[in-house]
């Protein structure tokens, strides 16, 4: 049954609701959703829309799983949350050990907290605190890539692109720190020294004052969906040691098996000292993240000055995450995920090729489950989301970029309609 008017509460929204970058009132059409099922999403006039962006990356076993509900309504059943300073639970310690287990040996330590943006200033306080007790208080700066993209709390937003960032709006109150260009080679080839000195020079020249170096392995995300080699990644960490720079991986996008790895980490032959995971931790149920890093981190910040760790989320390690977090990885692990990527991925190879022969086109280049259209110029967030709603799916370009990122479960049929559509409406551009 579909009927054309919008549900009542609309009105309401678009007067009071903020939306993810943008303004009240904005003018912008905003789609409402009146439930999610699978790989679709349901408006509120009758009409299904497949889901090509697995809301943001989380959603990668699709929407209304029985084992993700069942996993929220038992442990809803025992208690939905309680705080975590000097109380624990089952489900935090049981995915603790989880998170451990599929994670680089090296990794035996997890704070959980509430988002992606946390877990990044959690890494960097991290990295902070190690060096002070070290006898090194003045590494307190952060060394990044150009077009990374870290999150929006103070900290990440610092160390995200400074152009494309908002470094300059909020100019003066964004800690200063010190960017490369990101690397050029592509993913698969090998990187040279041309590659390598700009993060070389960076780091010898203000090693002094760094305490770690964070990037988004192996795929840029928001800030421009670049992929890159991962050997950068095998001699940035060589150079880490080299200088005594700590290495931050945030794999709040890449991790759980986006790029074909269960994280993308598994790309190189090496391991960061610390790891921040997010987004499709919970499968696209909660919002939670989770920072890990080695035993020797940890312990030397527990044997320096206070002597403890300095940061608690009221809602740290909430219960009901942590259940459907717990249920999400194993639900992972059982299902043939890496096959189900990798069919996904030759499709998207397969169907988006065409579109990089259309004139408006840059490049067309996919990895894993993700497929990028890059445009040559801008697309017009006007009228674009309009379009492909029209055709059926839900897709939501940025910047140049049209990309697909499905759920994992997504039918050959399914994605084939996701991919028609870009490029029915790409061709028009
Ligand atoms: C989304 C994202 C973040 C921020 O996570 P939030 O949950 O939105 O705060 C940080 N880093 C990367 C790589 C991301 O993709």
């Amino acid at each position: 049954m579909t009927s054309n008017t919008p549900p009542d509460w609309l009105a309401d929204d678009q007067k009071h609701v903020w939306h993810p970058y943008s303004a009240i009132n904005s003018g912008l059409p905003i789609f409402p959703v009146a439930s999610a099922h699978g790989v679709r999403l349901k408006l509120s006039d009758g009409r299904e829309l497949i889901d090509g962006m697995s809301s943001w990356w989380c959603a990668i076993h699709g929407y209304n799983h029985p084992v993700l509900n069942q996993a929220v309504t038992r442990q809803l059943e025992s208690m939905a949350h309680v705080m975590f300073g000097g109380l624990s639970h089952q489900p935090a310690a049981d995915l603790a050990t989880q998170l451990v287990a599929i994670t680089p040996e090296s990794l035996q330590s997890v704070f959980f907290s509430d988002s992606g943006s946390v877990s990044v200033e959690v890494a960097m306080k991290m990295a902070i605190q190690y060096w002070q007790t070290k006898g090194a208080p003045q590494k307190q700066r952060f060394l990044s890539l150009r077009q990374g993209y870290h999150g929006d709390t103070f900290g990440a937003m610092s160390v995200s692109d400074p152009v494309t960032g908002m470094h300059r709006l909020f100019a003066d109150s964004i800690p200063q720190q010190f960017f490369v260009d990101a690397p050029t080679r592509a993913f698969g080839d090998a990187c040279d020294d041309d590659d390598m000195h700009a993060m070389q020079a960076a780091l010898d020249a203000h090693h002094a004052d760094i305490a770690a170096v964070i990037l988004e392995p192996v795929v840029q995300g928001a800030g421009g969906m670049h992929f890159y080699s991962a050997d950068y990644l095998n001699r940035l960490r060589a150079l880490c040691d080299e200088y005594s720079v700590l290495l931050i991986f945030d794999e709040i996008a890449t991790g759980f098996g986006r790029t074909g790895k269960l994280f993308a980490l598994e790309h190189t032959d090496i391991t960061p000292d610390i790891l921040c995971l997010g987004k499709s931790l919970t499968g696209g149920y909660m919002t939670l993240a989770a920072t890990l890093t080695t035993t020797e981190i940890s312990h030397t910040i527990g044997q320096g000055d206070p002597g403890l760790f300095m940061h608690g989320p009221t809602f740290m390690a909430n219960p009901l995450a942590c259940s459907v977090a717990l249920a999400s990885t194993r639900l992972l692990l059982d299902t043939p995920w890496q096959e189900n990527v990798a069919r996904i991925e030759q499709q998207l190879q397969q169907e988006l090729q065409p579109c990089a022969s259309l004139a408006s086109v840059k490049e067309v280049r996919v990895l894993g489950a993700i497929g990028v259209v890059e445009m040559k110029q801008p697309v017009d967030m006007k009228t674009l989301p309009q379009q492909f709603v029209d055709e059926g799916v839900w897709v939501r370009p940025f910047g140049r970029q049209v990309y697909l990122m499905p759920p994992y479960i997504m039918q050959a049929d399914d994605l084939s309609l996701l991919t028609r559509a870009v490029y029915n409406i790409i061709c028009k551009i």
